[in-house]
């Protein structure tokens, strides 16, 4: 029988980013996936701040920046009748080559599907010789006990089964996660709707529409907002039009995909077909993401509309999340209840997520009054469409306005976090108000030429120590000695990150959350460093 200490199901991008982190954190780990790896209909599109400040801390955010989605293409939102007819709004967003990060990240969102995002994921894990990737291979079955997961697993080209013993298992199955089935853990949440995507080859469509450039075409006729079109990869000419509602054709077969394509662009034109999927638009999430040593992670754990495009976002922060915890465990300085701290801290950030995605996509429908005359070649018909466009721009359009979603998600009462008292900063998925309140996302600031706090974070326990009188730590490092924690002190003068810190003695996590802080040393410094290494009971008091 083959052992690793993780087990990791699926090798869809939160699978492989989770193998990566492990792999990144000197965890072995065994990854295996039911498919070949290749991607014919490429789904996820934008990688988010957070996303990109991950793939920043594993050394891989050159390559993504570096993807063959042209840097000069504008990434621009624009709303139009159809894609030959009227424009009445536009979202402007700089190409990838002009863009400047702004004051709250050193990472910006990237446009990179995941055509090229997955391979970028799977090198980074490759990368590790202690990280095993098995494609074509299927898990079967497992049984959980106290001590270890069997799998047993099925090899698709030979028939061959094994038995592997895994320390846990980790679920990346996606949305019909087998894993979660067989924990009998159900999905709270409903479903928004059933859309087709179609997926074709179109060189020259743009000109030929005599449409100025943007990466994503909202289109509302007189049906209303009915359909997006999107170009995936410039180079190549490929395309994807997804229909909000397949309108009961519930197989590609069935799927019209001619008259879909006329009514999106407004005439006739010659494109090369490459897919057609008709798939289910939900809006849930798992009720427990743990069962003992089985985790469950991304679209497993999760499913969002992708309006907002927080979905494959959202299972990479929970990989991020795990991924430390199970490091820690398997060092044996993890307490008892560190991995318990899983669900405790991202299925809060799962409804969230979910919410506001579901709240994005429902503005698609609060559109009325205003169709009847959007195109009329009249006086009338310039005002609809003025009007119009100005109500999308502000509706629809707030699904690309998500700084706050993105980055401002935060472990309220987290089990191993210490509350420090201060009130909670808001939660506006717009506007992102940085904050070092334990259980927030460390806030970034350059601290030298193309250095961002963030950089400090990652391997261990960070304890920064600011301003010219910080405190002396020297108990806390102790407490972390004595508790074999690996924990680095970081002496910063800055005011500038003094201000946004707001204390001395500020505590962040290996995944660059704040863990604890305070303006002196605690009390009692072995009880802080049991809480925030989970061995601390969670009704213990707080320290
Ligand atoms: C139109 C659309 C656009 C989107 N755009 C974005 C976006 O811009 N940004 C974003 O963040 N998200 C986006 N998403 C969501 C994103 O695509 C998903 O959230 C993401 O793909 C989920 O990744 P995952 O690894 O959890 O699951 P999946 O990608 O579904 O991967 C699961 C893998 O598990 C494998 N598997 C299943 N069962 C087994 C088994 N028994 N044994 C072995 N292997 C198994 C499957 O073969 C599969 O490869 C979008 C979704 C849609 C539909």
């Amino acid at each position: 029988m083959q052992r690793t200490p993780v087990l990791i199901v699926g090798g869809g991008p939160v699978g492989l980013a989770l193998a990566g982190e492990l792999g990144w954190r000197g965890i072995a780990c065994m990854l295996i996936e039911q498919g070949d790896g290749t991607i014919t209909t490429p789904k996820m599109n934008e990688v988010n701040i957070r996303s990109m400040e991950l793939c920043r801390r594993w050394g891989i955010a050159d390559a993504v920046h570096g993807c063959p989605f042209p840097g000069d293409y504008p990434l621009d939102v624009a709303f139009v009748t159809r894609l030959a007819g009227y424009e009445l709004g536009r979202i402007p967003r700089a190409p990838r080559m002009h863009q400047q990060p702004d004051s709250h990240s050193p990472m910006r969102l990237q446009v990179c599907s995941q055509i090229w995002f997955d391979p970028i994921l799977q090198s980074f894990a490759r990368s590790f010789a202690h990280v095993e990737l098995r494609y074509r291979t299927r898990l079967e079955s497992f049984t959980l006990s106290e001590h270890a997961v069997i799998a047993e697993t099925v090899d698709l080209a030979t028939g061959a089964r094994e038995r592997i013993e895994a320390g846990y298992l980790v679920g990346c199955d996606g949305a019909s996660s087998m894993v979660r089935g067989a924990l009998g853990i159900g999905l709270d949440g409903r479903t928004l709707g059933h859309p087709v995507h179609l997926y074709f080859r179109a060189p020259g469509l743009l000109q030929a529409c005599g449409r100025t450039p943007a990466t994503f075409f909202v289109t509302v006729d007189r049906g209303g907002v009915w359909s997006n079109v999107r170009i995936i990869d410039p180079a190549n000419a490929m395309w994807r039009l997804m229909v909000l509602d397949a309108g009961g054709a519930m197989s590609p077969a069935s799927v019209d995909r001619e008259r879909h394509l006329r009514r999106a662009l407004g005439r006739s034109f010659e494109v090369e077909w490459l897919g057609t999927s008709v798939w289910t638009r939900r809006s849930v999430v798992a009720q427990r993401y743990a069962q003992g040593r089985v985790f469950l992670a991304g679209d497993a754990a999760h499913q969002l509309s992708p309006t907002g495009a927080l979905g494959m976002n959202t299972g990479i922060a929970d990989a991020a999340d795990l991924g430390w915890k199970l490091a820690a465990v398997l060092a044996g300085w993890g307490g008892e209840h560190l991995l318990s701290s899983y669900d405790a801290e991202r299925r809060p950030i799962g409804i969230r997520n979910v919410g506001m995605s579901a709240e994005f996509y429902l503005e698609h429908g609060k559109l009325n009054d205003e169709l009847a005359t959007i195109e009329d070649d009249s006086g009338a018909g310039v005002q609809a469409r003025a009007r119009l466009g100005e109500a999308l721009v502000r509706g629809v359009g707030r699904m690309f306005r998500t700084t706050g979603l993105q980055i401002g998600y935060r472990y309220e009462d987290s089990p191993i976090c210490v509350d420090d008292g201060t009130p909670t900063t808001t939660d506006d998925p717009d506007v992102f108000v940085p904050s070092a309140r334990p259980g927030s996302r460390a806030p970034h600031a350059w601290i030298g030429e193309g250095r961002s706090m963030l950089d400090l974070y990652g391997a261990g326990f960070v304890l920064l120590r600011l301003g010219a009188g910080a405190p002396n730590a020297s108990a806390l490092e102790a407490a972390a000695v004595a508790r074999k924690v690996p924990l680095t002190t970081v002496a910063l003068t800055d005011p500038e990150v003094e201000e946004l810190y707001e204390r001395r003695l500020v505590m962040v996590r290996p995944d660059g959350h704040v863990a604890w802080r305070d303006d002196a040393p605690p009390p009692d410094p072995l009880a802080v460093i049991d809480r925030v290494r989970g061995a601390a009971s969670s009704n213990q008091p707080t320290v």
